[in-house]
């Protein structure tokens, strides 16, 4: 679906092309500058369809549905851009410990959030036997033969945290190759900002407040630099007094509890994404910890209180109003 129609505001070559279409469950829009930046922005959007009709976990015909009802029946063939996502999502797994985790599946079908009407948290026992069923280091990835397997039955891959960083970069390199040099990609909460903004300054980023969706807490400038935010205040149910929200804690089976929301900059904006999910569920020393050691990466952390950390790199224009 087309939100806003397309902003084409003359044939000078800096003039921008503009368009935001409803896409892996977010809105993504694309502003790029250029000669062919009208070619680009369609091309890109064509492949931001595609990898969401690849990925899409409620249709029963996509490619990761299809992987999901073979667990525990051995290995399934899996498209190059699937095994791809797969390998870096396995990566960061790793290196989160586990914080992220694609096989995050079942428990998320579990918790269902979005689906029901007066949503309750699921009875512990329930939470229990899908937490079984989830963990990384159980998936067989073959690059070789190009296959992936689950090896349990009821294990389920989910691609939420990482999808729409996986396509962002898709939509950069698609940008690069029609020879636009400016353009500014934004799927929910995961941005990507190539070369400068209009004006030669760079592309600039504000920051949510979690608490208030009117305010944010401060800017972010970024050239060739992904963003990516994931908080506890785009999904969520609140059931007697608690928030349960999207970010589940693969360990407890209950939405992680430790921020409010966590924003990473990475050259990579699927790693950006990853690593952003990651840190909602690590809490703020062990995130900050975690993304000093990851090469061009940067922090910026609301924890449960409301207090912001972030690492020392972190380019950072805080709001006046902001906490
Ligand atoms: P958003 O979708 O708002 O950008 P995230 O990138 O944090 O937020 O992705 C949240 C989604 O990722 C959830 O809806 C779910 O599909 C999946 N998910 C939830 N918890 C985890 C986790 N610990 N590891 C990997 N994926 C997760
Ligand atoms: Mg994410």
């Amino acid at each position: 679906m087309v939100l806003a129609s397309p902003a084409l505001t003359g044939c000078h070559a800096s003039a921008p092309y503009e368009e935001s279409r409803l896409l892996m469950d977010t809105v993504v829009r694309i502003e790029a500058y250029g000669p062919r930046a009208r070619e680009a922005v369609e091309a890109a959007f064509a492949e931001f369809t595609r990898l969401d009709q690849l990925w899409n976990p409620y249709d029963e015909e996509s490619e990761l549905a299809r992987i999901n009802r073979a667990a525990g029946r051995g290995p399934v063939a899996a498209s190059p851009d699937t095994l791809r996502v797969l390998e870096t999502s396995l990566e960061v797994a790793a290196r989160t410990g586990g914080a992220f985790d694609p096989t995050i599946g079942p428990l998320v079908r579990l918790w269902g959030f979005g689906e029901q009407a007066a949503p309750q948290p699921p009875a512990p026992a329930a939470i229990a036997r899908e937490r079984a069923l989830v963990d990384y280091r159980l998936v067989r990835l073959d690059a070789g033969s190009g296959t992936v397997e689950l090896p349990r039955a009821g294990m389920a891959l989910d691609l939420g945290a990482i999808a729409k960083g996986y396509a962002v970069d898709r939509a950069r390199a698609i940008m690069q190759q029609y020879g636009v040099s400016r353009a500014l990609i934004t799927a929910g909460g995961c941005v990507y900002g190539l070369g400068d903004a209009p004006g030669n300054r760079p592309w600039r980023v504000a920051v949510q407040h979690p608490r208030d969706s009117r305010a944010i807490l401060g800017v972010i400038p970024v050239r060739d630099l992904a963003v990516d935010t994931s908080g506890d205040y785009q999904r969520f149910f609140e059931a007697d007094g608690t928030r349960y929200h999207h970010v589940i804690d693969p360990r407890t089976g209950y939405p992680a509890r430790a921020c409010q929301s966590a924003t990473v900059l990475h050259p990579s904006a699927q790693w950006a994404d990853a690593l952003a999910t990651a840190c909602m569920v690590l809490g703020p020393e062990r995130a900050l910890a975690l993304v000093e050691t990851v090469p061009g990466a940067a922090l910026l952390l609301v924890d449960e209180r409301g207090q912001l950390h972030r690492t020392p790199d972190l380019p950072w224009e805080e709001a006046s109003h902001g906490r």
